[in-house]
């Protein structure tokens, strides 16, 4: 049985460890997935993310899930996608999948759900992303086998199908 799943849902839905958010570098919330997130978190959550002050894109920050089915809310940073500097931006996504990966794990969560980080407002072509995204998510999963569960969260039938193809 495959670690990776893929589901059409709402991230704000799933019962898992952590959930990834595809935050802002403010960490004060937005649109798209960090919208619902937060609506859904609470109040708690922006709060804690202020103590954090700020992510720089390609890392990781983690918080506390609050009103969230999930324990804790790993928030990245993805890159913008301008194509002016493809493998830069394709480095800087792939740094989002790997250190959400690590923060979660050494804090011991063993299932996590990611949204299609960057896809969104930040415009990276989604065939792109995913391959990136399913590339990252199998290294992290064959160097810890204590990671138990890596779930891939679509919204949308053409980001389903670009992961679907992504893992075959
Ligand atoms: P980014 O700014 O990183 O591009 P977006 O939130 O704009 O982030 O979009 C990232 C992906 O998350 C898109 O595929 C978008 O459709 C999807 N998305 C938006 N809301 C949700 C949600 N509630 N659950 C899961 N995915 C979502």
């Amino acid at each position: 049985m495959s670690k990776i799943s893929l589901i059409k849902e709402d991230i704000t839905k799933v019962h898992a460890d952590a959930i990834v958010n595809a935050a802002n570098s403010a960490l004060l919330g937005g649109g798209g997935v960090d919208g619902a997130i937060h609506r859904v978190a609470g109040p708690g959550l922006p709060r804690e993310c202020r103590k954090i002050g700020g992510c720089p894109t390609g890392e990781a920050r983690i918080t506390g899930g609050y009103n969230l089915p999930a324990k804790f809310v790993i928030h990245t940073v993805g890159p913008v996608w301008s194509g002016r500097a493809a493998e830069r931006e394709d480095a800087l996504l792939a740094g989002c999948y790997r250190n959400s990966l690590a923060l979660a794990y050494e804090n011991g969560v063993r299932t996590i759900a990611f949204p299609s980080i960057s896809t969104g407002a930040y415009r990276f072509p989604v065939e792109r992303a995913s391959k990136i995204a399913v590339r990252e998510i199998r290294e992290f999963l064959d160097s810890h086998p204590g990671m138990e569960k890596v779930i891939i969260v679509c919204f949308g039938d053409e980001v389903f199908r670009a992961y679907e193809e992504a893992l075959k």
